[in-house]
Protein backbone atom coordinates (compact mmCIF):
# COMPACT_ATOMS: atom_id res chain seq x y z
CA UNK A 1 0.00 0.00 0.00
CA UNK A 2 1.40 3.73 -0.78
CA UNK A 3 2.13 6.41 1.21
CA UNK A 4 -1.08 8.56 1.37
CA UNK A 5 0.01 12.42 2.32
CA UNK A 6 -3.21 14.06 3.84
CA UNK A 7 -1.85 17.75 4.26
CA UNK A 8 -3.68 18.14 6.89
CA UNK A 9 -3.77 17.48 10.59
CA UNK A 10 -6.46 16.37 13.13
CA UNK A 11 -7.55 18.72 15.92
CA UNK A 12 -10.28 18.52 18.36
CA UNK A 13 -12.75 19.63 16.15
CA UNK A 14 -11.63 18.58 13.14
CA UNK A 15 -11.01 14.69 13.38
CA UNK A 16 -9.08 12.32 10.57
CA UNK A 17 -10.28 8.72 9.92
CA UNK A 18 -8.35 6.18 10.94
CA UNK A 19 -7.70 2.52 10.42
CA UNK A 20 -9.23 1.95 14.33
CA UNK A 21 -11.62 5.32 13.79
CA UNK A 22 -11.11 8.25 14.06
CA UNK A 23 -8.41 10.39 15.84
CA UNK A 24 -8.25 13.59 17.27
CA UNK A 25 -5.72 15.91 18.81
CA UNK A 26 -5.47 18.24 21.74
CA UNK A 27 -3.05 20.34 23.38
CA UNK A 28 -5.24 21.57 26.67
CA UNK A 29 -3.77 24.64 28.71
CA UNK A 30 -0.42 25.18 26.78
CA UNK A 31 0.64 21.72 27.01
CA UNK A 32 0.41 21.92 31.16
CA UNK A 33 -1.54 19.70 32.63
CA UNK A 34 -2.25 19.08 36.42
CA UNK A 35 -3.23 15.77 38.14
CA UNK A 36 -7.10 16.12 37.73
CA UNK A 37 -6.50 17.09 34.00
CA UNK A 38 -4.86 14.25 33.75
CA UNK A 39 -7.53 12.06 35.10
CA UNK A 40 -10.61 13.96 32.74
CA UNK A 41 -8.00 13.15 29.62
CA UNK A 42 -7.91 9.44 30.33
CA UNK A 43 -11.84 9.05 31.11
CA UNK A 44 -11.77 11.19 27.58
CA UNK A 45 -9.77 8.44 26.51
CA UNK A 46 -11.10 5.26 27.72
CA UNK A 47 -15.23 7.22 27.78
CA UNK A 48 -14.96 7.98 23.87
CA UNK A 49 -12.16 6.03 22.20
CA UNK A 50 -9.96 2.90 22.63
CA UNK A 51 -8.51 3.98 25.44
CA UNK A 52 -4.93 4.72 23.48
CA UNK A 53 -3.27 8.12 23.64
CA UNK A 54 0.46 9.35 21.44
CA UNK A 55 2.08 11.70 21.94
CA UNK A 56 2.92 13.56 19.28
CA UNK A 57 6.40 15.68 17.80
CA UNK A 58 4.51 18.28 18.32
CA UNK A 59 3.86 18.16 21.57
CA UNK A 60 -0.04 17.14 21.50
CA UNK A 61 -2.06 13.98 22.88
CA UNK A 62 -3.56 12.26 20.17
CA UNK A 63 -6.58 10.73 21.02
CA UNK A 64 -7.88 7.50 18.89
CA UNK A 65 -10.89 5.03 18.31
CA UNK A 66 -13.56 7.31 18.21
CA UNK A 67 -17.01 6.91 16.63
CA UNK A 68 -18.62 9.90 14.56
CA UNK A 69 -21.07 9.64 18.01
CA UNK A 70 -18.40 9.83 20.64
CA UNK A 71 -16.67 12.14 19.14
CA UNK A 72 -18.90 14.96 19.62
CA UNK A 73 -19.47 13.54 23.40
CA UNK A 74 -15.48 13.80 23.64
CA UNK A 75 -16.01 17.34 22.25
CA UNK A 76 -18.63 18.56 24.58
CA UNK A 77 -16.86 16.81 27.46
CA UNK A 78 -13.54 18.78 26.38
CA UNK A 79 -14.69 22.01 26.30
CA UNK A 80 -16.81 21.23 29.53
CA UNK A 81 -13.34 20.70 31.50
CA UNK A 82 -11.86 23.64 29.41
CA UNK A 83 -8.74 20.75 27.67
CA UNK A 84 -10.39 22.09 24.21
CA UNK A 85 -10.86 25.94 22.76
CA UNK A 86 -13.80 26.52 20.45
CA UNK A 87 -12.18 28.51 18.52
CA UNK A 88 -10.08 25.05 17.64
CA UNK A 89 -6.62 27.59 17.56
CA UNK A 90 -4.89 25.94 20.18
CA UNK A 91 -2.93 23.11 18.72
CA UNK A 92 -1.19 26.46 16.68
CA UNK A 93 0.81 27.56 19.53
CA UNK A 94 3.75 25.44 20.91
CA UNK A 95 5.07 27.00 24.52
CA UNK A 96 8.80 26.08 25.48
CA UNK A 97 8.00 23.33 28.16
CA UNK A 98 11.08 25.17 30.41
CA UNK A 99 9.46 28.25 29.39
CA UNK A 100 7.79 30.33 32.75
CA UNK A 101 4.92 32.62 33.50
CA UNK A 102 5.77 34.79 30.93
CA UNK A 103 5.50 32.62 28.09
CA UNK A 104 2.35 31.51 29.46
CA UNK A 105 0.94 35.06 28.95
CA UNK A 106 2.22 35.97 25.81
CA UNK A 107 0.46 31.91 24.51
CA UNK A 108 -2.59 33.52 26.63
CA UNK A 109 -2.37 37.11 24.45
CA UNK A 110 -1.35 35.04 20.77
CA UNK A 111 -4.96 32.26 21.35
CA UNK A 112 -7.16 35.45 22.12
CA UNK A 113 -5.79 37.11 18.81
CA UNK A 114 -5.21 34.34 17.03
CA UNK A 115 -9.01 33.80 17.75
CA UNK A 116 -10.05 36.85 15.96
CA UNK A 117 -7.85 36.68 13.55
CA UNK A 118 -8.74 36.87 9.79
CA UNK A 119 -6.32 34.79 7.65
CA UNK A 120 -6.72 32.13 10.69
CA UNK A 121 -8.04 29.69 8.35
CA UNK A 122 -5.95 30.22 5.72
CA UNK A 123 -2.93 29.16 7.67
CA UNK A 124 -0.97 26.39 5.83
CA UNK A 125 -1.94 23.09 8.18
CA UNK A 126 0.78 22.59 10.11
CA UNK A 127 2.48 26.15 10.84
CA UNK A 128 2.37 26.74 14.45
CA UNK A 129 3.59 29.50 16.84
CA UNK A 130 6.44 28.73 19.10
CA UNK A 131 7.10 30.40 22.15
CA UNK A 132 10.09 30.65 24.48
CA UNK A 133 13.39 28.59 23.22
CA UNK A 134 11.92 25.44 21.29
CA UNK A 135 12.35 25.99 16.97
CA UNK A 136 9.47 26.01 15.53
CA UNK A 137 7.46 27.63 12.75
CA UNK A 138 7.49 30.98 13.50
CA UNK A 139 9.07 31.79 17.06
CA UNK A 140 8.11 34.38 19.17
CA UNK A 141 10.33 35.68 22.44
CA UNK A 142 8.04 35.07 25.55
CA UNK A 143 7.06 38.57 25.80
CA UNK A 144 6.83 38.86 21.91
CA UNK A 145 4.18 40.54 20.43
CA UNK A 146 1.36 38.34 18.92
CA UNK A 147 0.11 40.76 16.23
CA UNK A 148 4.25 41.37 15.35
CA UNK A 149 3.63 37.22 14.59
CA UNK A 150 0.59 37.37 12.91
CA UNK A 151 2.01 40.09 10.43
CA UNK A 152 4.77 37.53 10.07
CA UNK A 153 2.52 34.69 8.93
CA UNK A 154 0.37 36.86 6.83
CA UNK A 155 3.13 37.84 4.57
CA UNK A 156 4.55 34.41 4.49
CA UNK A 157 0.42 34.00 3.65
CA UNK A 158 -0.04 36.67 1.33
CA UNK A 159 3.55 35.48 -0.63
CA UNK A 160 2.57 32.21 -0.96
CA UNK A 161 6.29 31.24 1.04
CA UNK A 162 6.11 28.26 3.06
CA UNK A 163 6.68 28.85 6.86
CA UNK A 164 10.06 27.48 7.80
CA UNK A 165 9.35 23.64 8.83
CA UNK A 166 11.83 22.61 11.78
CA UNK A 167 11.89 20.62 14.49
CA UNK A 168 13.31 21.21 17.87
CA UNK A 169 16.75 19.31 18.74
CA UNK A 170 15.25 15.69 20.28
CA UNK A 171 15.89 15.45 24.02
CA UNK A 172 15.83 11.76 25.95
CA UNK A 173 14.43 11.09 29.40
CA UNK A 174 16.33 12.05 32.16
CA UNK A 175 16.74 15.11 34.72
CA UNK A 176 16.07 18.42 33.22
CA UNK A 177 17.04 21.43 35.66
CA UNK A 178 12.84 21.94 35.52
CA UNK A 179 11.97 18.68 36.17
CA UNK A 180 12.06 15.07 34.95
CA UNK A 181 11.74 13.95 31.38
CA UNK A 182 9.92 10.69 30.67
CA UNK A 183 8.66 8.66 27.81
CA UNK A 184 6.79 5.68 26.88
CA UNK A 185 7.56 2.74 24.76
CA UNK A 186 7.15 4.46 21.09
CA UNK A 187 5.06 7.58 22.47
CA UNK A 188 2.27 5.30 23.50
CA UNK A 189 0.30 5.93 26.45
CA UNK A 190 -3.05 4.33 27.72
CA UNK A 191 -5.99 5.50 29.73
CA UNK A 192 -4.86 3.63 32.73
CA UNK A 193 -1.44 4.90 32.82
CA UNK A 194 -2.12 8.14 32.53
CA UNK A 195 -4.76 7.85 35.65
CA UNK A 196 -1.88 5.97 37.54
CA UNK A 197 0.60 8.97 36.65
CA UNK A 198 -2.13 11.39 38.05
CA UNK A 199 -2.23 9.25 41.52
CA UNK A 200 1.36 9.16 41.61
CA UNK A 201 1.97 12.84 40.67
CA UNK A 202 -0.77 13.86 43.46
CA UNK A 203 1.18 11.13 46.14
CA UNK A 204 4.79 12.71 45.62
CA UNK A 205 3.58 16.42 45.46
CA UNK A 206 3.82 16.85 41.88
CA UNK A 207 1.19 19.68 40.46
CA UNK A 208 2.16 19.64 36.96
CA UNK A 209 2.74 17.75 33.98
CA UNK A 210 3.87 19.09 30.70
CA UNK A 211 3.81 18.08 27.24
CA UNK A 212 6.77 18.29 25.07
CA UNK A 213 7.90 18.52 21.23
CA UNK A 214 9.94 15.44 21.79
CA UNK A 215 7.61 12.92 22.47
CA UNK A 216 7.98 12.82 26.31
CA UNK A 217 6.14 14.82 28.91
CA UNK A 218 8.13 16.58 31.65
CA UNK A 219 7.05 16.25 35.29
CA UNK A 220 7.46 19.78 36.37
CA UNK A 221 9.94 19.79 39.74
CA UNK A 222 10.42 16.30 40.18
CA UNK A 223 13.76 14.66 40.62
CA UNK A 224 15.02 11.26 39.97
CA UNK A 225 13.89 9.79 43.15
CA UNK A 226 10.68 9.14 42.04
CA UNK A 227 12.10 7.21 39.21
CA UNK A 228 11.58 3.91 40.08
CA UNK A 229 7.85 4.62 40.60
CA UNK A 230 7.31 6.10 37.32
CA UNK A 231 9.19 3.10 35.53
CA UNK A 232 6.81 0.46 38.01
CA UNK A 233 3.91 2.34 35.42
CA UNK A 234 5.68 1.36 32.19
CA UNK A 235 6.81 4.47 31.92
CA UNK A 236 10.65 5.48 29.98
CA UNK A 237 13.08 6.78 32.37
CA UNK A 238 16.48 6.76 30.94
CA UNK A 239 18.21 7.89 28.30
CA UNK A 240 19.49 4.09 27.69
CA UNK A 241 16.48 2.38 27.42
CA UNK A 242 16.52 0.49 24.96
CA UNK A 243 12.99 1.39 23.19
CA UNK A 244 14.14 4.26 22.76
CA UNK A 245 16.67 3.06 19.78
CA UNK A 246 13.00 2.33 17.65
CA UNK A 247 10.74 4.49 16.27
CA UNK A 248 7.29 3.20 15.20
CA UNK A 249 4.23 4.42 13.97
CA UNK A 250 1.13 3.14 14.87
CA UNK A 251 0.84 0.55 12.04
CA UNK A 252 -1.87 -1.73 11.39
CA UNK A 253 -5.33 -2.32 12.40
CA UNK A 254 -4.99 1.66 13.87
CA UNK A 255 -3.51 3.59 10.35
CA UNK A 256 -5.25 2.27 7.25
CA UNK A 257 -2.44 2.76 5.32
CA UNK A 258 -0.39 0.30 6.90
CA UNK A 259 -0.24 -3.70 6.20
CA UNK A 260 1.98 -4.27 8.97
CA UNK A 261 2.00 -4.61 12.93
CA UNK A 262 4.92 -2.20 13.02
CA UNK A 263 4.40 -1.88 17.29
CA UNK A 264 4.74 -5.38 17.78
CA UNK A 265 7.94 -6.16 15.28
CA UNK A 266 9.14 -2.84 17.22
CA UNK A 267 9.02 -4.26 20.71
CA UNK A 268 11.14 -7.63 19.31
CA UNK A 269 13.13 -5.71 17.87
CA UNK A 270 14.50 -3.20 20.35
CA UNK A 271 16.48 -5.20 22.53
CA UNK A 272 18.51 -5.58 19.43
CA UNK A 273 18.80 -2.00 18.19
CA UNK A 274 22.83 -2.46 19.80
CA UNK A 275 22.78 1.37 20.04
CA UNK A 276 21.80 1.76 16.19
CA UNK A 277 18.91 3.74 15.57
CA UNK A 278 15.56 1.87 14.09
CA UNK A 279 12.49 2.64 12.30
CA UNK A 280 9.45 0.67 11.99
CA UNK A 281 6.73 2.26 9.90
CA UNK A 282 3.75 0.82 8.62
CA UNK A 283 4.61 2.46 5.08
CA UNK A 284 6.77 4.84 3.00
CA UNK A 285 5.65 7.83 3.89
CA UNK A 286 7.54 7.61 7.72
CA UNK A 287 5.43 9.07 9.97
CA UNK A 288 7.29 8.20 12.94
CA UNK A 289 10.56 9.44 11.65
CA UNK A 290 11.50 12.13 9.13
CA UNK A 291 15.25 11.80 9.72
CA UNK A 292 16.98 8.85 8.61
CA UNK A 293 17.67 6.31 10.65
CA UNK A 294 20.89 3.58 10.86
CA UNK A 295 17.90 1.00 9.91
CA UNK A 296 14.52 1.14 8.36
CA UNK A 297 11.60 -1.62 8.02
CA UNK A 298 9.07 -0.04 6.03
CA UNK A 299 6.01 -2.01 5.72
CA UNK A 300 4.36 -2.51 1.86
CA UNK A 301 1.45 -5.36 0.87
CA UNK A 302 1.89 -7.35 4.73
CA UNK A 303 5.54 -7.15 4.04
CA UNK A 304 9.14 -4.98 4.91
CA UNK A 305 11.45 -3.57 2.97
CA UNK A 306 14.35 -3.29 4.74
CA UNK A 307 16.33 -0.29 4.02
CA UNK A 308 19.91 0.68 5.63
CA UNK A 309 20.94 4.72 6.49
CA UNK A 310 17.74 5.96 5.35
CA UNK A 311 14.13 6.99 5.57
CA UNK A 312 10.77 5.11 5.00
CA UNK A 313 10.95 6.20 1.57
CA UNK A 314 14.27 5.43 0.54
CA UNK A 315 15.30 2.53 -2.33
CA UNK A 316 15.23 -1.31 -0.34
CA UNK A 317 18.09 -2.83 0.22
CA UNK A 318 15.74 -6.20 0.21
CA UNK A 319 12.11 -6.59 0.07
CA UNK A 320 9.04 -9.16 0.89
CA UNK A 321 10.49 -9.63 4.67
CA UNK A 322 8.39 -10.96 7.20
CA UNK A 323 8.60 -10.17 10.84
CA UNK A 324 10.80 -12.98 11.12
CA UNK A 325 13.47 -12.36 8.71
CA UNK A 326 13.29 -8.44 9.23
CA UNK A 327 14.35 -9.38 12.76
CA UNK A 328 17.20 -11.87 11.48
CA UNK A 329 18.44 -9.36 8.95
CA UNK A 330 19.13 -6.91 11.80
CA UNK A 331 20.55 -8.57 14.94
S1 LIG B 1 3.81 5.86 8.33
FE1 LIG B 1 2.49 4.65 9.67
S2 LIG B 1 1.07 6.11 10.61
FE2 LIG B 1 2.02 7.12 8.85
S3 LIG B 1 0.59 6.76 7.16
FE3 LIG B 1 2.12 5.15 7.07
S4 LIG B 1 1.27 3.47 8.24
FE4 LIG B 1 0.10 5.28 8.79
Amino acid sequence: MSAIVKGWCPTALRPMASGDGLLVRLRPRFGRLNPDDLDALAVLAARHGNGLIDLTRRGSLQFRGLTQDSHQRFVDEALAEGLADRSDVAHRILVDPLGGSQALLTAARLMDVLAGWRLRDQLPAKMQFAIGAVDGDIVMAPDGDPHEALALADGLITEGRKPRASSPPPRLPGQLAGGLLIGAAFGRLEASGLAALATLCREEGLSEVRLTPWRLLLLAGADESVSHRIEALGFITRADDPRLSVDACPGTPQCTSSSVDTRALAMSLSHHAKGRSVHISGCAKGCARSASADIVLAGRNGRYDLIRNGRADSPPLLSGLDGDAALRAII
